[in-house]
């Protein structure tokens, strides 16, 4: 059947069609081709609605297995929004993510079964599982818990075609950091993914013979680029491990990678190494950046190593699906437009429209800074079961002008450059990226004041050993205070990237003169040296 409009799997069902024999997926050697995935995602489609006929949101946990990608084309083909786990993060993080999303159905790979039962075990309202790569129900599982492994799954008879939806039903929902200790949930509908793909598909025209990189986690929106780019355009996603992304120049070489998208630090990592020698990636046509500042001095040493490739920043945050924004690197004339030696994030996507305001969301003039609001077709709903969030994040009227009234508010601080384009100077808050993580240093401050010895806790981002690189550090007050078991706990309830890297104690905190934590003089103390870190 057809929908009204274009879904996040048009272009992947289109390539079905046209291309079915070309490779769709290439896993640690194993390929799979555009008929195979689609014969794969009717099944397990089939098989998410064994026990809800029609589940609304579905889980998928896992790691780089067929599992994850398949599953994602499952979700959408059983007509429901997908949600994607990660197995790195505790089993109490998790747990937290579905519950918050009311998750039905739960497919998930043979690797992460493991943790499956602990996060199933007394859950309320218990999900159907499904778990097509695994053969028997595992050891620990909750008695009762409704589950398919691989058999039950081969005996579903595949959909005849996907569930049909409508372009405003919710094709993803991935959770961010919240500042109050609670994930914020944005659910993406398939109008606001549609209109991304269809911007990227006219401004790169990516070809059949294109491979692609999965440098993402799927728990970060930018993977979802590469999935339905590379499945819009009958190319082949290539995903990378972890290993791979230690040596991603080898993995670009040995693969034929011809679009490379991912995170600025793995690029700054390699230039730090000094491996971006001149015309070394030479299958590169695209060099594709997003999620956090890209330094041009960067950006200038991987251009000319992948010198036949165009290079882009693309910025955007999860609530304006992926990336809205985005500067073509132009060796001659972009450095004159670098603001604080990071490349411009550029100019809004087709149907969205930008705005600096300042904080009564007045336009400031041009050339000031002001905070970078964003309105248009890619921009969500709101967040999940959260008015007060969602009433806060938006700006509503002012501006008037803009292809809707609704303005979100981005928290980045913006200055038009005089090329008109929008040069990024920082944050509002206290918002963090690590390695492109996105970390609300409230949230994992939150997560340490819950625990009874820590009677004070300011988490802030600062410099680390290496050189460019960011890491978060805790600074901590509590009588009788263990930072190991302070770790340990924190470990319990947050993913890896949200976990400090080092801790200091103080009696006394420094207060500015609204009686508040001062933590400009705290990060002053910790990166002079002043406090020192307590050893692991
Ligand atoms: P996320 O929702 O995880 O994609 O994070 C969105 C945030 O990442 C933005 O609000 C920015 O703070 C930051 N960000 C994303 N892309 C860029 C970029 N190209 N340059 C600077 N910051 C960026």
């Amino acid at each position: 059947m057809q929908s009204a409009g274009p879904l996040l799997h048009s272009g992947f069902r289109a390539s079905v069609r046209h291309v079915p024999e070309n490779t769709a997926l290439s896993l640690r050697g194993r390929t799979w081709t555009y008929r195979d995935l689609d014969g794969i995602a009717r099944r397990w489609a089939a098989a998410l609605a064994r026990h809800t006929p029609r589940p609304k949101r579905v889980a998928v946990l896992g790691h780089r297995s067929v599992v994850t990608y398949a599953g994602f084309l499952a979700g959408l083909y059983a007509g429901a929004t997908v949600v994607p786990l990660n197995k790195k993060y505790p089993a109490a993080r998790n747990r937290e993510l579905l519950e918050r999303a009311g998750i039905e159905v739960v497919l998930a790979d043979a690797g992460s079964v493991k943790q499956l039962g602990a996060l199933l075990d007394g859950l309320a309202g218990a999900p159907a599982v499904v778990l097509p790569d695994t053969d028997e129900v595992p050891a620990g599982f909750p008695v009762g818990a409704r589950v398919l492994t691989r058999a039950d799954v081969e005996t579903c008879v595949p959909l005849a075609e996907p569930v049909e939806v409508a372009p405003e039903d919710g094709a993803y929902l991935l959770f961010t950091s919240g500042t109050t200790g609670r994930p914020k949930g944005v659910q993406i509908s398939h109008a606001n993914a549609a209109s991304f793909l269809a911007a990227n598909t006219e401004r790169y025209g990516f070809a059949a013979d294109d491979r692609f990189t999965n440098t993402f986690d799927q728990t970060f929106d930018l993977s979802v680029f590469d999935l339905f780019m590379s499945w819009g355009s009958g190319g082949c996603l290539v995903p990378m491990d972890a290993f791979d992304l230690m040596k991603p120049l080898d993995f670009v070489r040995d693969n034929g990678i011809t679009v490379w998208f991912s995170v600025p630090s793995v690029a700054v990592l390699q230039h730090r190494k000094g491996v971006l020698v001149p015309d070394s990636l030479p299958s590169l046509r695209w060099s594709l950046f997003c999620g956090e500042a890209l330094p041009a001095a960067t950006a200038q040493v991987w251009q000319e190593a992948a010198s036949g490739s165009v290079l882009e920043n693309l910025y955007g945050p999860t609530e304006a699906t992926i990336a809205c924004l985005v500067h073509r690197w132009d060796p001659e004339t972009s450095p004159a437009s670098v603001v604080n030696g990071v490349v411009p994030i550029g100019s809004p996507y087709p149907g969205m429209a930008a705005a600096v305001l300042d904080e009564d969301g007045s336009p400031v003039p041009d050339g000031d800074t002001g905070e970078l609001c964003v309105s248009g077709r890619q921009v969500f709903e709101g967040y999940l079961d959260a008015p007060e969030q969602t009433a806060e994040a938006f700006r509503t009227g002012s501006p008037s002008s803009g292809p809707d009234r609704r303005w979100y508010r981005t928290g980045d601080l913006v200055r038009r450059t005089d090329s008109g384009e929008y040069g990024y100077v920082g944050r509002l808050d206290t918002q963090v990226k690590i390695l492109g993580h996105r970390i609300e240093t409230g949230e994992v401050e939150a997560h340490l004041l819950r625990q009874e010895r820590v009677e004070q806790a300011v988490v802030l981002a600062v410099p680390g050993e290496e050189e460019g690189v960011t890491v978060l550090t805790g600074v901590l007050a509590g009588a009788g205070l263990d930072v190991h078991d302070v770790d340990e706990e924190l470990r319990r309830t947050l993913p890896p990237y949200m976990i400090p890297l080092t801790y200091h104690l103080l009696d006394v905190f420094p207060l500015n003169d609204n009686g508040k934590v001062d933590r400009k003089a705290l990060r002053l103390r910790v990166v002079s040296g002043e406090l020192e870190p307590v050893l692991l």
